[in-house]
């Protein structure tokens, strides 16, 4: 137990660290949660398509429920009365609300944020109406959760200008008003999120500011990431923030979680996820998976005949029970089949945070990490260069593709595969989370067009010398 913090509702102690990388428990209210954690969103009050039967049995420490949706229906009271959203979901566990502000911008056209709060059209009524950070406070502390997350001004990531400015000094200045609304200090705990866009000052401003309120302020989130901008600033943001916060509190980055993204998150030092992403994915027939690529496309013919399951590593009933992926190509094809994969989804995300922590304590996450992109990226020319980036800040490998990828492994791609691609990039029909334009593409143009002969060993080898069929050959 090297570091440990508590506040009334909250403890946090670290067991182990792998640098930046660390296995901690946070005890809430309703039991401890193993970090790295990943939360799985039920937006309604509710997962789609799982019970929270399951989610026990699937060992979800903690489930995330939007206060936005919740306020509408059945709305806050009802909720109180049902024994808050624990009462309502029947979750023995823990939960976390949002504000409800996220929503509201990014769902809501006709939102306006001022001084006052956030002014948008209900769309339940049609009335215009104000979430201010008192009333924000005011609705999660009647629905209960064990977290509770403070209203900010929520910007676009790519923003740029006196705007980011605008929204990280607000957000300051909102905070204060929900920790001055909040009631339930004693059992519920209000996290702040530091906001700034992709400006490190302002990061920094805004981490600096906190601090002057640490006493009060149980748990940190980063917010406005996750929004569409260049990863390669992604992780760096991430890891700035999470160097800056102190380390006796934990740190959740919002939004964040293909299985990549939160593997890297964890090695720079962050402690806690959540996203739509497994389940909403599942819902269009994508299961994650140690595969390349990182997700099995149901839906595909290519799995008509397949008689291997999603995942052999996978414990879950799904892949335990032997249904393979020709079954569930046919369940992932009918309306509503996206359950079972959902399952797995959760099981999979549940099992990647396991083994991110197993591998923390017994000291060899650096191995798992690069073993785990190799997977999923088994060929050189795959690897995004952030990745590279971020896994030499975390001093897992100085040079990712020099280190852990064979020198002369053969990169060329044949015609017929890069034709393909092109189609797959051309027609939007993205394959995998990890952007096939950012893979596949940008690494064969830079093969084709940077690379000249005579480069030095362990260079990407131009396709002229070689010859196409050889490539092939050896690609198999
Ligand atoms: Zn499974």
């Amino acid at each position: 137990m090297e570091k440990e913090a508590a506040t009334p509702a909250l403890r946090f102690e670290t067991h182990e660290t792998w640098n930046y990388a660390r296995r901690s428990t946070l005890t809430l209210p309703h039991g401890p949660c193993r970090t790295p954690m990943f939360m799985p969103v039920g937006t309604q009050g509710a997962m789609k398509g799982i019970t929270s039967a399951q989610m026990v049995e699937l060992d979800v420490d903690l489930m995330l429920s939007n206060t936005y949706w919740m306020n509408f229906r059945p709305g806050p009271d009802v909720v109180k009365e049902l024994g808050g959203l624990h009462g309502l979901m029947s979750w023995p566990k823990n939960i976390l609300t949002d504000s409800g502000g996220f929503q509201m911008v990014s769902l809501l056209d006709l939102s306006t944020v001022t001084e006052e709060g956030v002014t948008f059209k209900s769309p339940v009524n049609g009335e215009m109406t104000l979430l201010t950070p008192e009333e924000s406070i005011s609705i999660q502390n009647r629905l209960g959760a064990d977290i509770i997350m403070a209203l900010d001004d929520v910007i676009p990531s790519v923003t740029t200008g006196p705007r980011v400015l605008e929204a990280q000094e607000r957000t300051i200045r909102w905070l204060d008003r929900c920790y001055a609304a909040h009631s339930r200090p004693h059992d519920q705990n209000l996290f702040a999120i530091v906001q700034g866009g992709l400006d490190l000052d302002l990061r920094r401003k805004c981490v600096d500011a906190f601090l002057q309120r640490d006493d009060h302020i149980p748990g940190y989130a980063i917010g406005g990431l996750s929004g569409g901008e260049e990863k390669d600033i992604f992780w760096r943001v991430v890891a700035n923030t999470c160097a800056m916060l102190p380390p006796g509190k934990p740190r959740y980055v919002m939004g964040v979680g293909y299985p990549v993204d939160i593997v890297v998150c964890v090695a720079v030092g962050a402690d806690m996820f959540d996203c739509v992403y497994p389940c909403r994915t599942a819902r269009f027939g994508t299961a994650l998976a140690d595969v390349p690529g990182g997700v099995v496309q149901l839906r595909s013919d290519k799995f008509t005949n397949d008689q291997t399951v999603i995942d052999k590593n996978c414990k879950c009933f799904i892949c335990k029970g032997g249904m393979t992926r020709s079954r569930l190509h046919q369940v992932a094809c009918q309306e509503g089949g996206g359950e079972l994969i959902t399952y797995h989804n959760i099981a999979y995300m549940m099992n990647l945070t396991a083994r991110l922590r197993a591998a923390i304590t017994n000291g060899t996450f650096p191995q798992f990490v690069i073993s785990f992109m190799k997977t999923i990226f088994p060929r050189r020319v795959d690897v995004p260069d952030w990745i590279c980036n971020a896994l030499a800040y975390a001093k897992i490998s100085s040079n990712l593709l020099e280190e852990h990828y064979p020198a002369n492994e053969q990169l060329v791609i044949d015609d017929s595969v890069f034709m393909t691609m092109v189609k797959e990039a051309g027609s939007g029909h993205i394959k995998s989370p990890y952007h096939v334009k950012d893979r596949n593409i940008h690494g064969f143009q830079k093969m084709r067009n940077v690379v000249k002969e005579g480069e030095e060993e362990g260079e990407e080898v131009p396709k002229e010398k070689t010859g196409g069929k050889k490539a092939k050959m050896e690609m198999e």
